[in-house]
């Protein structure tokens, strides 16, 4: 695997939320190393997005420690942390045509026109959308907006993307074309560091370098996808990479 320069690892010590007197995440460990793609895997409520809200710094942590890079950013507000996020409703402005819908992100960093002009040119030539900067968004299908919301969260040039199950909104056949077109892109930005969420096996399994996988807001097994099958840690983690959807 080449790893580009830019490409960070990230490292998450002892992190620990509570929403009120519920513990979510417990005392959870994670390193994702620099270039790969990484996926949270679990079943419903067992802390997926939570995690990566507090990776985005959308969401505080009670305790713990992130470092990207060898630098700490818990404390550090999410629009300086350098992390494109999709989430999963994509969060696009409906109103607005695709090409300010990209260029959100370099407007609030202070880009200017003609820099952004350039960017999102790239971005939507990446996510093979070129000509439709002038679309309105609420004129675009399901598969379309998804690549909208890609190229916003890979605009301004992310040392890290996350992403929240940013294809359950498209039918199965369009889902597993995004899948294999996800890897792709992940391979020509030059693997930029990637944390994905989904509770769907058959995707993590065939999308991911490595997979944890979350029960109970705790990190069951982090393996490679291979590994997890062959020689499951826990009966957890032997019962939900065995299922099929
Ligand atoms: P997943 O992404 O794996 O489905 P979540 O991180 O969304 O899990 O949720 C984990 C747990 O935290 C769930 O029990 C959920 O109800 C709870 N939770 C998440 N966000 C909040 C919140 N803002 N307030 C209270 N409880 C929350």
């Amino acid at each position: 695997m080449s790893i580009a320069p830019s490409a960070l690892p990230i490292s998450m010590r002892r992190i620990e939320k509570r929403f009120g007197s519920v513990a979510v995440l417990r005392d959870l460990n994670l390193d994702v190393a620099a270039g790969e793609f990484l996926t949270l895997l679990g079943p419903s409520g067992s802390g997926k997005t939570t995690l990566l809200m507090i990776l985005a710094g959308f969401v505080r942590a009670n305790a713990g420690s992130i470092k990207v890079g060898g630098d700490e950013i818990i404390t550090t507000p999410p629009h300086r942390r350098n992390i494109g996020m999709v989430f999963q409703n994509y969060a696009l402005f409906p109103h607005m045509n695709v090409f300010h819908n990209i260029a959100f992100p370099l407007k609030q960093r202070g880009v200017g026109a003609a820099e952004t002009a350039e960017r999102v040119e790239k971005a939507l030539d990446l996510v093979k959308l070129k000509g439709l900067g002038e679309r309105r968004v609420d004129q675009l299908s399901g598969g379309q907006r998804q690549r909208v919301a890609l190229a916003r969260a890979i605009v301004f040039e992310p040392r890290i993307v996350l992403m929240d199950e940013p294809l359950s909104a498209l039918d199965k056949g369009l889902r597993e074309h995004m899948q294999i077109e996800l890897r792709a892109l992940h391979r020509r930005l030059g693997m930029m560091t990637t944390v994905y969420v989904t509770h769907d096996q058959r995707e993590a399994i065939t999308m991911s370098d490595r997979i944890a996988v979350m029960n109970a807001g705790r990190i069951e097994q982090l393996d490679r996808p291979e590994t997890l099958y062959a020689t499951p840690r826990t009966r957890f983690v032997a019962g939900f990479i065995g299922e099929s959807n």
